[in-house]
């Protein structure tokens, strides 16, 4: 199949860890790399917001990035993107028209990707399939009603929910959120991203450390949802463990990092700043030698959509103690592959480390369990696998195939 992905301010290019970088990024250039394995031919349509890459870029992976004049050649605010998604649209409709690649199906990622992915749809009849990645109305529902911007974001959202040929979500939690805001239930098919099993894997290197002394890591963005300030205040109750803190800036702009200099004023009040390491963002190709050398992997996000650290940490072959929020609740197994603790609750959190911690056979059986659950349901191939599936349903071309064979 020819598919389009649009991804309007999350380039496959760009690289994850950073301040502003995130899951998205990576997700796009994940999903077009398991695409293309699988067969496909994908083309990935994201905004020009530098003046100097060219048009078109060629991946190793085997997919094309077409960078999308829409605005200005420069960042913008994601919630400044708005007034800028009719040329967006009205570019992509150009090209699917007139442009000579007409994809088969279009997968827009973000609900802005969505709004201007169904223009372009609409008028060259190609069927949009869209995953939102993050909610306006959960964003409203954990900031106590406030409405996250720009003005109108969820009434948008459950629109182009209407909208789309099919929405694919990350978990249950998000089907439920989507179910509730008015979306279809027939519209809605859960897959849930892969792990590159390439990347991350229970043999390899592994980061120096320690041996006396057990190892929490948690990874992620340096941002106060990500919870790191809870898995410090968790660190009384789990005595001896120090506790190893990825992501974020660089390591030499920590210390003009503002959540970083909260963490450690934190650990300093909690009296653990001598078990507390800041490690700063880490290379992707080089984080699987971190999660290996982790006890533990801590995730205490307050909200996490999807989730992919718990997910990487346990292709690692690394028990998980995480959040019972979002896609963590369908990633970790309570009891099987990991624990579950409440969000937002350091006694419950330290806890759960220090009995895991102490109980080597279990943390073995999880980490068993973890490794077989990533094989069997969130390998990459089942991933392309599970998407073609979708395409196929939107696009009738899969299944045509299928009924002739
Ligand atoms: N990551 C990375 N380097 C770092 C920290 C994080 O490459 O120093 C990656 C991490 O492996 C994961 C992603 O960034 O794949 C973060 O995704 P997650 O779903 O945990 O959070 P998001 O950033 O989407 O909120």
């Amino acid at each position: 199949m020819r598919i389009a992905m649009v991804s309007r301010h999350a380039s496959p290019l760009a690289t994850a860890g950073g301040q502003d970088a995130g899951g998205q990024h990576l997700h796009v250039a994940e999903q077009a790399a398991a695409l293309v394995a699988e067969g496909h031919e994908v083309r990935v349509y994201t905004r020009r917001d530098s003046p100097t890459p060219p048009d078109t870029v060629s991946t190793e992976a085997g997919y094309q990035v077409w960078h999308v004049p829409a605005g200005p050649a420069r960042p913008v605010p994601t919630d400044q993107l708005l007034p800028h998604l009719g040329e967006f649209g009205r570019w992509l409709a150009e090209q699917w028209q007139h442009g000579g690649w007409r994809p088969d199906v279009a997968h827009a990622h973000f609900w802005l990707s969505g709004m201007a992915t169904l223009h372009a749809g609409r008028r060259t009849n190609t069927p949009v399939v869209l995953t939102y990645h993050d909610l306006g109305s959960a964003h409203r529902r954990r900031s106590g009603g406030r409405d996250p911007g720009p003005r109108g974001r969820i009434g948008y959202e459950r629109a182009i929910g209407r909208a789309a040929d099919r929405v694919v979500v990350q978990s249950h939690d998000e089907l439920g959120e989507l179910v509730r805001l008015g979306v279809p239930r027939s519209k809605l098919t859960l897959v849930p991203a892969g792990v590159d099993e390439t990347l991350f894997g229970p043999t390899g290197p592994v980061a120096p450390r320690d041996p006396a002394r057990p190892r929490l890591l948690t990874v992620g963005r340096m941002r106060d949802r990500k919870g790191f300030q809870d898995v410090i205040r968790a660190l009384p109750a789990v005595p001896e463990a120090e506790c190893v803190v990825v992501g974020g800036p660089p390591a030499e702009l920590l210390p003009a990092d503002a959540v970083a200099r909260r963490l450690t004023a934190l650990a300093e009040s909690c009296g653990v700043a001598d078990r507390v390491r800041l490690v700063g963002a880490v290379p992707r190709d080089e984080l699987a030698a971190w999660y290996r050398s982790a006890d533990v992997l801590v995730a205490a996000p307050w909200y996490e959509p999807f989730g992919r650290t718990p997910l990487e940490a346990m292709a690692c072959g690394v028990p998980v103690v995480g959040t019972a929020v979002g896609g963590i609740t369908d990633s970790v197994v309570d009891g099987l592959t990991g624990d579950l603790v409440p969000p937002r609750d350091p006694r419950a959190l330290g806890g759960a480390v220090r009995r895991l911690l102490a109980d080597r056979v279990r943390r073995f059986a999880y980490a068993t369990a973890a490794l077989d659950r990533i094989r069997v349901r969130y390998s990459f191939r089942h991933w392309a696998e599970q998407l073609t599936a979708v395409y196929a349903s939107v696009s009738g071309i899969g299944q045509v195939a299928t009924a002739a064979a």
